[in-house]
C-alpha cells in the first residue's frame, strides 16, 4: 500500500446550533444562512460539509457519535447562529472525540440599521448564542480553537485552514504505524521515550524490527527495478560522474537504489508511515541509508535517525499538515554555531538524512566516506535549504508527559560549503540566538527536530491543543525570564491537569 499524503479524503463537518423555540420560518432561514456560510469557506484544503441544524440534545449527541465513527471526518466546526441553550450540548460535547473549531461568526457583515427589527435580532444573535456555547465548552474543559469574524475575511479563512491542517496531522498520527530498525543510539537520553504512553497520547504504534529483515528486502531488489530507479535519479538530480552508469563507483549508486527499493517495499507491506534507522545496527546493509531516507521523507514519510522515533512522528505530522504548500519537512539537527556577534547563525544538518523538500534547487547526488557506522561509503543528496521562514520543533519525554518545543527561525543564504557534502540548512533563530538557545536548553528540547518550511507556528499551536500536549514557543515575543516562568507554571499545570 503506497503511503497516502493527501487531504483529499478528509472532510470537516459544519454544524449549526439552534432550538425549536423559533418556529419553522426562522429555522429555515438559519439553515439557508448557515449553508451560505459554508459556501463562503472557499480556498480551504479540506472540504467542509454542511450538516442539518441541531435543535435538541439527542441529535447533538448522535452527530458527535457519527463524527467519531467516521475516519474521513477529521474535525467538527460549530456555530450558534441563534440561541442554542447549551445544556443541550453537554452529552454531545462530552462524547465528541474529534477536533472542534468554534466559529464565532455572523451571516451578515454590516447591520441594516434602517431596517433592523426584532425579527432580525432574533435570527442574528451569535453574539450571545456563541457566548452560551463558549461557557459550556469552558465548563466542560473542551479543547477547541475559536475563530472570530466573518468568513469573507481572508484572515478568518486562514485561521480555519491552519486548524484543518492541524486536524489532518492529528488524524495522521492517530493512525500512524512506525517501524524502527534497531534501537536508539547507545547511551543517548533525549531520543528515548515511553512508547506505550505515546500510543495512548498520540495514537501512533511504535514497534521494532530486526534490521536484517530490512536487509532481506534490500537483497530481494531486482536488477530491473534498480535500473529503473537509477534512471529516475539521473533525471531528477545532478549526479556525480563517478556514480553514473559506466562510472567507477556506479555500483555504490546501485546499492543505494536497492536500499530504497527494499525499504519502500518493507514500509508499504506493513502500512508504515514513518521509520527510524540506527548507524550502530546496520546488519547486512551495505551502506547507512541516506539517499533512500531523503527521498522517502520528501514523499511524506516520517523519519528519525539513531532510533529517534519521536522526531520521526513529527516529520510525518509536518508532512501531512503541509500538503499542497510550498516547502517541506525534514529531520534536522542543531550541529554547530557561527558566533560572530550580531550575525549569529545555526548550521543544521545530519550525517545524510535531510529531506530535499527543503530546497527548490536541483540537488546533487554524490558519494563520500562516512566516519561512523563501519560500512561502505553512502550515497546522498547534497543541497542547502532555501532561504525563508521556517520552524523547528522537538518532542521531549519529560517523564510524566510529552513536551513540544518550537522555535520560529529564518533560513538564510549559505556560504560555499565545498567540504560539507550533505543536505543542510543555515538559520537565524527568533528572537535572537542567545535567547533562543537559552530557552531551548531550559525546555530540555532535543538536538533532533523537524524543520518545516511549509507550515507556521499557528498550525503547531492548533495541533498541540488538539493533542492535549504541552507546547512552548520561542518567537519574537520570548524573553528568557518569561520563558523560565512559563516552564515552571506548566510544570505545575500539567501535573494538576491530570486530576482535572
Ligand atoms: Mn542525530
Amino acid at each position: 500500500m503506497t503511503l497516502a499524503t493527501t487531504l483529499d479524503n478528509y472532510t470537516v463537518w459544519f454544524v449549526t446550533g439552534s432550538q425549536n423555540l423559533y418556529g419553522e420560518d426562522t429555522l429555515r432561514q438559519v439553515a439557508e444562512q448557515s449553508q451560505a456560510v459554508v459556501a463562503g469557506l472557499t480556498g480551504l484544503p479540506v472540504r467542509v460539509e454542511w450538516k442539518p441544524v441541531l435543535k435538541d440534545a439527542d441529535s447533538i449527541r448522535r452527530l458527535a457519535l457519527e463524527a467519531n465513527a467516521d475516519d474521513s471526518v477529521i474535525g467538527v466546526m460549530a456555530w450558534m447562529h441563534t440561541f442554542s441553550p447549551a445544556k443541550m450540548w453537554i452529552t454531545g460535547l462530552d462524547a465528541l472525540r474529534k477536533p472542534l473549531l468554534h466559529l464565532h461568526t455572523q451571516a451578515n457583515v454590516e447591520l441594516p440599521w434602517a431596517d433592523i427589527d426584532f425579527d432580525f435580532m432574533n435570527l442574528n444573535q451569535a453574539a450571545h448564542g456563541d457566548r452560551e456555547f463558549g461557557y459550556i465548552q469552558t465548563r466542560l474543559g473542551v479543547a477547541r480553537k475559536t475563530v472570530v469574524g466573518h468568513v469573507s475575511n481572508p484572515v478568518v479563512r486562514h485561521q480555519i485552514e491552519d486548524w484543518q491542517r492541524a486536524a489532518a496531522g492529528w488524524q495522521a498520527v492517530r493512525t500512524l504505524k512506525l517501524a524502527r530498525f534497531g534501537d536508539n543510539m547507545r547511551y543517548v537520553a533525549v531520543t528515548e521515550g515511553d512508547k506505550t504512553e505515546a500510543e495512548l497520547q498520540f495514537g501512533v504504534q511504535v514497534n521494532t524490527w530486526g534490521v536484517n529483515e530490512l536487509a532481506d528486502a534490500v537483497a530481494a531488489a531486482s536488477d530491473a527495478d534498480v535500473d529503473a530507479l537509477v534512471e529516475i535519479y539521473v533525471a531528477q538530480y545532478d549526479v556525480a560522474d563517478e556514480l553514473l552508469p559506466g562510472g567507477e563507483r556506479h555500483q555504490s549508486l546501485r546499492d543505494g537504489a536497492a536500499i530504497e527499493i527494499g525499504l519502500r517495499s518493507f514500509l508499504e507491506a506493513g502500512g508504515f508511515g514513518a521509520f527510524t534507522t540506527s548507524f550502530e545496527d546496520l546488519g547486512a546493509l551495505k551502506q547507512l541509508p541516506g539517499l533512500a531516507v531523503q527521498r522517502l521523507m520528501a514523499e511524506g514519510y516520517g523519519f528519525g535517525a539513531e532510533g529517534d522515533w519521536k522526531t520521526a512522528i513529527l516529520v510525518r505530522v509536518a508532512n501531512v499538515m503541509g500538503v499542497g504548500l510550498p516547502g517541506g519537512a525534514s529531520l534536522m539537527e542543531d550541529y554547530t554555531y557561527d558566533l560572530v556577534p550580531g550575525s549569529e547563525r545555526i548550521l543544521g544538518a545530519h550525517m545524510l538524512e535531510v529531506s530535499p523538500s527543503l530546497t527548490t534547487a536541483k540537488p546533487r547526488l554524490e558519494i563520500h566516506p562516512l566516519g561512523i557506522g563501519g560500512k561502505d561509503d553512502p550515497v546522498r543528496l547534497v543541497f542547502t535549504a532555501d532561504p525563508g521562514p521556517a520552524l523547528v520543533v522537538a518532542l521531549s519525554d519529560m517523564r510524566d508527559r510529552f513536551r513540544l518545543t518550537a522555535n520560529v527561525v529564518e533560513n538564510v543564504e549559505a556560504p560555499d560549503l565545498p567540504k560539507l557534502p550533505v543536505g543542510r540548512a543555515i538559520w537565524k533563530p527568533a528572537p535572537d540566538f542567545a535567547t533562543s538557545a537559552a530557552c531551548w536548553l531550559a525546555a530540555g528540547a532535543a538536538h533532533h527536530t523537524v524543520m518545516t518550511t511549509a507550515v507556521g507556528i499557528e498550525v503547531f499551536r492548533d495541533f498541540a491543543e488538539i493533542a492535549g500536549t504541552e507546547l512552548v514557543v520561542i518567537d519574537d515575543d520570548t524573553t528568557v525570564r518569561g520563558f523560565q516562568k512559563e516552564l515552571r507554571w506548566n510544570q505545575a499545570y500539567y501535573r494538576l491537569a491530570r486530576g482535572l
